[in-house]
């Protein structure tokens, strides 16, 4: 029986791989097998199976009956019992040894922050993948050992619920584990930045310390990373305005008084306090070059040994690739790994492989993966679908085919059986007998005003179309989102761009009419000709609006290393500040004035 876990040196980890995704689709069987044996008694698990006895029966057939008895979940169906966890009870409710810690999802997504279960097999699963990935990498990009990161990462605060459970993000939870100091130890790489900084609480001093020390340790520093895409962007756009008291700090060997958490200030300072004049003048004189062109090509200027950038970057991160390209010049970016707070998924497995085109090799002994096959829904009358798909019965891993999308239910070591993640993938090949995903939208309809429907995938292509145009025009697209206004009738899309530079109106005109012209969707088109729904808006909005978004969240208890701008909302709050914010309005008039 393969070991669910592997040890040892980079070409251990491969090797292994190897081994289980060649015999992925019986992997998976032990796998699920291994999940019921630790938690055949649950409460949950027994109100669906009752009382019969799994140990004689073969892995099939167990699989058989546990995909007939228990049924496809939803988040909600988990949430009493995560409740009555929060709330101190010690029973068997999904899992059996008792859970003490919950994770929030980020929430950025769908809008809501949710609890999900954490043990200490969240944390190893993590690092393992990073292992595995970092193993992957290696082959291509040879780092030297005992080298740094400069990883743009954060924890957010950890409470108590009342029953004495630990909160916080799935990232703050493994960052605050002992495999987070494994994994820099085994993978012979290590953080810029000392814990106090990662866990400061507060972002803006994180990331100032983050640019601080990443400049501090510059020659030693291998690759620039983050957990997704817009934390390195944010954290570049930060360097533009503060690099001059960075550089006052590394020649003087102090830290800005804007650096005020005690804790933060001292482990800082215990690095950077002997003054380096030298550095600071030759880092002073790469920025005044770099202000002058627009800071293109500043990570390999400032950082001549880096030789990558690894961070998520597909998905809702796809936006954010321009400007990375922007700062990373030359380097090569890496596309990070997939996964969410519920299970860690697939690996990338080939490095050099542009974002854009990245898929992610299921990784078959962290969960056990079922695929609800997807069909793009023909059905024009909108009644009958919740979204623009109809859906199959599940498939295990086994069936899957290239060319098909599939949404991923996960059954994980942490007590969630059968749940639906919400993630929509397609598989696009196999790595030995694992399929490799492509990442392609969250399920849930983002834009919908009658019959239309629009998913995050097809608002981004949209978006991508009008930002060309504002390209030409040297204007940014430093980030957008959009709701779909239903109040007043006929409903019409809103789209909120934030950008940088400045744009005449009447490009921003054509901006606006191109991204009407660019939904594809049937019901759209139809229903943009008949007039049921109303001109596309283009709000723009004033600089700082989405930064202000972002701390809405994080003042909510999400982390930066886990937020995702999201791409449309109905959320209240958001939506005022967007109101608020908006400075100019456009209506289309691609279909008539
Ligand atoms: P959360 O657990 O709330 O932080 O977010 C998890 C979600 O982030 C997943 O369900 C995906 O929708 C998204 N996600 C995670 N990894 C990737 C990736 N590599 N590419 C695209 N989206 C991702």
């Amino acid at each position: 029986m393969e070991p669910t876990m592997a040890n040892g040196s980079s070409s251990d980890i491969i090797s292994w791989f190897e081994d289980v995704s060649e015999n992925a689709p019986s992997v998976q069987t032990r796998t699920l097998r291994r999940i019921l044996q630790l938690n055949f008694a649950v409460e949950y698990l027994k109100k669906w199976i009752g009382e019969v006895s799994i140990e004689d029966m073969e892995d099939k057939a167990l699989e058989s009956l546990y995909t007939s008895l228990v049924p496809l979940a939803s988040h909600a169906d988990f949430e009493p019992y995560v409740q009555r966890i929060a709330d101190g009870e010690k029973a068997a409710l999904i899992t059996q040894e008792p859970i003490t810690t919950l994770s929030l999802s980020s929430g950025t997504t769908d809008g809501r922050q949710k609890y999900v279960p954490f043990t200490r097999h969240s944390s190893k699963t993590t690092l393992q993948i990073f292992k595995l990935a970092a193993a992957y990498r290696s082959r291509i990009y040879s780092t030297k050992e005992g080298g740094r990161i400069l990883e743009f990462i954060y924890s957010s605060k950890q409470f108590k619920t009342k029953g004495g459970i630990t909160v916080g993000t799935a990232t703050t939870h493994y960052y605050a584990s002992e495999e987070f100091k494994i994994k820099q130890r085994e993978t012979k790489s290590y953080i810029c930045s000392p814990e106090e900084v990662i866990s400061s609480g507060d972002y803006k001093q994180s990331t100032y310390c983050h640019l601080l020390l990443g400049l501090y340790f510059n020659d030693q520093v291998e690759f620039i990373a983050s957990t997704f895409a817009f934390s390195i962007v944010q954290s570049f756009r930060s360097f533009e305005e503060s690099w001059k008291d960075i550089c006052n700090d590394i020649r003087d060997g102090t830290l800005s008084s804007k650096i005020t958490i005690p804790s933060v200030r001292k482990a800082v300072l215990d690095i950077i306090s002997v003054p380096n004049p030298s550095l600071a003048k030759r880092v002073i004189s790469k920025c005044v070059e770099l202000e002058e062109m627009d800071w293109v090509g500043l990570i390999p200027k400032l950082w001549p040994n880096a030789k990558y950038v690894y961070s998520i970057m597909t998905g809702s991160m796809q936006h954010y690739l321009t400007k990375l390209r922007h700062y990373a010049g030359d380097l090569p970016l890496v596309s990070g790994d997939y996964g969410s707070t519920e299970s860690w998924i697939g690996v990338n497995v080939d490095p050099c492989c542009p974002p854009e085109k990245v898929s992610f090799a299921v990784v078959p002994t962290f969960s056990y993966f079922e695929f609800i096959p997807l069909n793009r829904s023909e059905n024009e009358d909108g009644k009958s679908a919740i979204d623009d798909f109809i859906e199959d019965d599940p498939v295990p891993l086994s069936n899957v085919k290239i060319g098909k999308q599939y949404e991923i239910v996960l059954t994980t070591f942490t007590g969630l059986y059968r749940y639906r993640l919400g993630d929509v993938v397609e598989v696009v090949g196999f790595h030995r007998n694992t399929p490799k995903l492509n990442f392609i939208c969250r399920r849930k309809l983002i834009l919908t005003v009658n019959i239309d429907k629009n998913t995050e995938n097809d608002l981004q292509l949209v978006v991508e179309k009008g930002s060309k145009i504002l390209r030409k025009a040297r204007a940014e697209l430093v980030d957008f989102t959009s709701h779909a206004e239903v109040v007043k009738n006929p409903g019409h899309y809103i789209i909120y761009w934030e950008i940088k530079g400045e744009v005449e109106e009447r490009i921003l005109e054509e901006c606006c009419r191109e991204m009407d012209a660019s939904f594809v969707d049937h019901g759209y088109v139809v229903s943009r000709r008949s007039n049921s729904i109303g001109p596309l808006e283009l709000c723009i909005v004033e600089k700082g609006t989405f930064k202000k978004i972002m701390e809405n969240f994080i003042a909510n208890g999400a982390a930066l290393s886990q937020f995702k701008t999201p791409r449309c909302t109905s959320n209240q709050v958001l939506l005022r500040i967007l109101h608020l914010c908006t400075i100019k309005r456009f209506h289309s008039t691609a279909y008539g004035p």
